[in-house]
C-alpha cells in the first residue's frame, strides 16, 4: 500500500504540481501496488503518509503554507525521515529561510541546511538539469536564488535555465528529491517518478510502457539534436 499525501494542493498548486501524486499513484498502480492520493487541505491535520508532496506557489500562499506546516506535524516527520518531493515554493519553504518578496527574510520549515534569497530578476522558462546520467526537463518560474549549505547535494546539474542558482538546481537528501522544475516534473519525467517509487517502497519496479515515456525519449532525442 502506497500512501501519497499532497500537501495544501490549494496554496502549493499554482502550477500543476498536484499533478506528481497523481503520477506516483498511476504508476505504481500500473505495477499492480494499491495508491491512495490524499490531498491535505487546510484545516487538515498531517496524515500518516508513504511520501509527501509540496509544489510550487506564489509568495503570499507560500508563506501562509509555511507557517501552517510549522504548527503541524510536518517538520518533525521529515527530519524523522519521511519522503518528501518538493518543487519550487516547496524547495524554498524546507529550508532556513527565504525572503522572496521583498528583501524581508522568511523563516522557513529548517528542515534542510539552505537559503533562498531574492534574485535579481525572476527565472522564468524552460530548463534542463543533468541528474546522474537522467536529464530531466521542465520549467521554472520564481524569483528565489537558493545557496546549499555543505553537506546538502544538489539534485543535478543545470544544463538549461536556471534552478538554484545558475549552476545546479534543487537539492537531495537520503529522503528528499526537491527541484525547482515545474512541469508537472514527475509526468515529463516518468524515471524519476519510478525512482521515487523504488526508494519509497524499497524495491526495483519492472519498466512500463507509457505515453509519457515515450514522450520523454522525444524531448531528450529534441534537446540533444539542438
Ligand atoms: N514564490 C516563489 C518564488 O518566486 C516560488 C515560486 C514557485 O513556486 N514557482 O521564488
Amino acid at each position: 500500500m502506497l500512501r501519497i499525501a499532497t500537501l495544501f494542493p490549494d496554496l502549493l498548486g499554482t502550477y500543476g504540481d498536484s499533478g506528481n501524486g497523481l503520477v506516483l499513484a498511476q504508476r505504481a498502480r500500473a505495477r499492480g501496488i494499491n495508491a491512495i492520493l490524499t490531498p491535505v487541505e487546510l484545516d487538515d491535520e498531517v496524515p500518516d503518509a508513504s511520501i509527501y508532496l509540496l509544489g510550487g506557489g506564489e509568495d503570499g500562499p507560500q508563506r501562509l503554507a509555511c507557517d501552517l506546516l510549522a504548527k503541524s506535524t510536518f517538520p518533525s516527520r521529515v527530519r524523522d525521515g519521511a519522503y518528501v518531493l518538493a518543487v519550487c515554493a516547496g524547495l524554498q519553504i524546507l529550508g532556513q529561510s527565504f525572503s522572496i518578496e521583498g528583501d524581508e527574510e522568511y523563516e522557513g520549515l529548517g528542515a534542510v541546511d539552505v537559503v533562498t534569497r531574492r534574485g535579481s530578476e525572476r527565472s522564468v522558462g524552460e530548463m534542463s538539469v543533468q541528474v546522474g546520467k537522467k536529464l530531466l526537463v521542465g520549467f521554472e518560474n520564481h524569483g528565489g536564488v537558493t545557496a546549499l549549505h555543505a553537506p546538502t547535494n544538489p539534485l543535478g546539474t543545470i544544463v538549461r535555465g536556471r534552478g538554484n542558482d545558475g549552476v545546479v538546481d534543487g537539492y537531495r537528501t537520503a529522503n528528499i528529491w526537491a527541484t525547482y522544475a515545474h512541469g508537472p516534473v514527475l509526468a515529463l519525467n516518468p524515471w524519476l517518478a519510478d525512482e521515487i517509487l523504488a526508494t519509497v517502497l524499497g524495491y526495483e519496479l519492472e519498466p512500463i510502457e507509457s505515453v509519457a515515456d515515450r514522450l520523454y525519449d522525444e524531448r531528450c532525442a529534441a534537446l540533444s539534436s539542438r
